[in-house]
């Protein structure tokens, strides 16, 4: 599974990159972006939980 953050969205609240580091940072410009390609599969529960914590809803996860 991949995730995705739309950039025009996301207002840079850091919500999911502290809950999921692993797949999600800041940029330089505090915009979140995710940092691996494929979700691991240990990671797929806290990826959705920060997709789904999102005050925006600016993040995706696909197949
Ligand atoms: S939770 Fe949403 S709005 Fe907040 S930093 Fe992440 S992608 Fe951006």
């Amino acid at each position: 599974m991949k995730a995705k953050v739309d950039k025009n969205s996301c207002i840079g609240c850091g919500l999911c990159e502290g809950i999921c580091p692993k797949i999600f940072q800041m940029n330089e410009d505090n915009i979140a972006e995710v940092i691996v390609d494929e979700i691991p599969t240990d990671d797929i529960v806290d990826a959705n939980e920060a997709k789904e914590s999102c005050p925006v809803e600016a993040i995706t996860i696909e197949e």
